[in-house]
């Protein structure tokens, strides 16, 4: 099984667990209702810290959760005694101004996507609050803001 020691030489992105004294920061989530105490949080700066946070995971029989924005209300992005990987440090988005589209990282929120899509004029059918993460809610969510003149919400998967 492998140790924290070996899981930290292993990434490129901080691993705090409770020895730490950013412990508290690193392991609190945007929804305050939840309050868990991971073995170890990982503040993944990349892909490769993620398939390593996984793969950590699994082979030490540990809880694995994804935190985005941290809005879940039963507290999905985090647990008590496994592994967190925050995904926060991962909100680059990319937009493709010609083909109208946009790839947003796996911890952007919809301020960070608002803010990349305006630049180029555009924008799409997001969230209510700039910090619910895209991912997220587009996975457990999806309930976007509704246009005055639409009269029914759009979801955002509509666009
Ligand atoms: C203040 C507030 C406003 C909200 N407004 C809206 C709204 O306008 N429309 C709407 O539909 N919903 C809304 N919601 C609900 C929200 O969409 C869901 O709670 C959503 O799941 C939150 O996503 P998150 O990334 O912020 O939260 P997290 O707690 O980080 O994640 C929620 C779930 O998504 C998973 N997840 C997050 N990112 C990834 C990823 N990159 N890859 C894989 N899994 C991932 C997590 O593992 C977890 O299971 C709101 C919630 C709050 C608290």
């Amino acid at each position: 099984m492998p140790t924290i020691d070996e899981f930290r030489a292993e990434v490129r992105g901080a691993v705090v667990t409770a020895e730490d004294a950013d412990y508290d920061d690193a392991r609190a989530v945007w929804n305050a209702m939840t309050d868990k105490r991971p073995l170890a949080v990982i503040r993944a700066e990349q892909v490769a810290d993620v398939i390593a946070a996984v793969n950590f995971a699994r082979d030490s029989g540990l809880e694995l959760s994804v935190r985005g924005g941290g809005h879940s209300a039963p507290g999905f992005g985090t647990n008590d005694k496994g592994v967190v990987i925050d995904l926060s440090m991962m909100r680059h988005v990319h937009v493709d101004p010609k083909a109208g589209t946009a790839r947003a990282g796996g911890g952007a929120t919809w301020g960070d996507f608002n803010y990349a899509t305006h630049a180029y004029g555009l924008a799409t059918t997001g969230g209510i609050v700039s910090t619910t993460g895209v991912a997220g809610l587009t996975l457990g969510g999806g309930i976007a803001i509704s246009p005055a003149a639409s009269g029914s919400p759009w979801t955002t998967c509509d666009r």
